[in-house]
């Protein structure tokens, strides 16, 4: 006997009136837990179990892992129940009353990505688990617009969790099954203070980093010329030096300077491999000019991920839309799920542009066809031989 959820638009309100932000800046980070205990709620009335796991080293934030059903393999419909901070002077609506107008619903995290959440346990609606032949899982992270803390927790833990999954990003209901990977990273280079009338008195930072930025972009070279996948907009990867600090005076010889570096590599370049190359460059010119040096890690990173093409997910996702997978250029959870074995496909009903934007909205044609894949997916993962 199994009970009911609301009704859909009751549960995107609800989600959508939960203040869930995430955020490297302290002051304006939430609590998610206004967002997963009403999941929680809603899914074991419908007669999931749920699991509600606390985040390792981050209080106030937890995952929700729920299942109906039960054995091996399985789909594993995934979102993440945070979101970015906001500008509510910036807004025509209240980013946390849902509001229709004009065939949109809007509110914070419309979009980007509560409303998935919500469509998954509508999706679900009904079924109980004499119905499954493989677990459903309806998974709600933490964290993912800021530390990615939830999913990494999750790929730490190491417990399989379905064989497939589905990530509801805004994709504007195009499958999705690869993006690049983001790393940023913080270079110290710490020479010798001293009067700028005699060089012999000091040893520049910011020259050594002048002749570090050329040879970081002579890497650029390299890795652009290597590595090249056309199914990226800017099909390779990029090295953009974004931030430099150094020296106090014009009549001083620089003792220290910094230079900030955002590195997005294409699927197949693994993260740490960069960051050996990196250090390996830096610590050859630091050594050559008589320089100190350390590189800090501005985030913990995220890795390139790409699905194959000829996975289940990705064709029965490509034969439901009508569209062949692509590449998108945010990242994703993905590379954490597939450190858990499952193959993962980003696909959800919300516009990239209008994630992270005032006044982000869903297009409310796109709900009817959302709930339709995601039955046709469960149906295919889920149930039958
Ligand atoms: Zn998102």
């Amino acid at each position: 006997m199994t009970g009911q959820a609301p009704p859909l638009r009751d549960m995107i309100a609800g989600l959508i009136a939960a203040p869930s932000v995430s955020s490297s800046r302290a002051h304006l980070d939430q609590s998610n837990l206004g967002v997963i205990e009403p999941l929680a709620d809603w899914l074991t009335s419908a007669g999931f179990t749920c699991e509600v796991l606390p985040v390792p080293g981050h209080p106030g934030k937890a995952n929700l892992i729920a299942t109906l059903g039960q054995g091996p393999g399985g789909l594993v419909l995934s979102g993440h129940t945070d979101t970015v901070p906001f500008d509510a002077h910036r807004w025509h609506h209240d980013p946390f009353r849902l509001t229709e107008d004009n065939g949109r619903l809007y509110g914070l995290g419309t979009s980007d990505m509560k409303s998935f959440l919500a469509l998954a346990c509508e999706a679900a609606r009904g079924l109980s688990p004499l119905d499954l032949d493989r677990p459903l899982v309806i998974l709600a992270t933490a964290d993912e617009e800021s530390s990615m803390s939830g999913a990494i927790a999750l790929a730490e833990a190491g417990r399989p969790l379905g064989r497939y999954a589905v990530i509801g990003e805004p994709t504007g209901l195009k499958p999705v099954r690869m993006h690049k990977g983001i790393m940023a990273e913080a270079i110290h280079l710490i020479g010798r203070a001293g009067h700028s009338s005699d060089p012999s008195l000091g040893n520049s930072a910011l020259e050594g980093m002048h002749a570090l930025m050329g040879e970081l972009l002579a890497w650029r070279r390299e890795l652009q010329g290597r590595h090249r996948h056309d199914a990226f907009a800017v099909a390779v990867p990029t090295l953009n030096l974004g931030h430099i600090h150094g020296g106090d005076s014009p009549n001083r010889i620089c003792g220290e300077c910094e230079l900030h570096i955002d590195l997005r590599p294409t699927p197949g370049l693994e993260l740490d491999g960069l960051r050996a190359e990196l250090y390996r460059r830096v610590a050859e010119l630091a050594g050559r000019r008589g320089l100190d040096w350390r590189v800090d890690r501005l985030f913990p990173g995220i890795p390139a991920v790409e699905t194959p093409a000829g996975s289940a997910i990705v064709m029965a996702a490509e034969a439901l839309t009508g569209h062949s997978a692509g590449a998108v250029a945010f990242a994703t959870e993905a590379p954490f799920f597939d450190r858990l074995g499952m193959e993962t496909l980003i696909l959800g009903p919300g516009d990239i542009a209008q994630a992270h934007q005032p006044d982000e909205y869903l297009d409310l044609a796109r709900i009817p066809p959302t709930i339709e894949i995601l039955r046709a997916l469960i149906g295919r993962f889920c149930q039958g031989g």
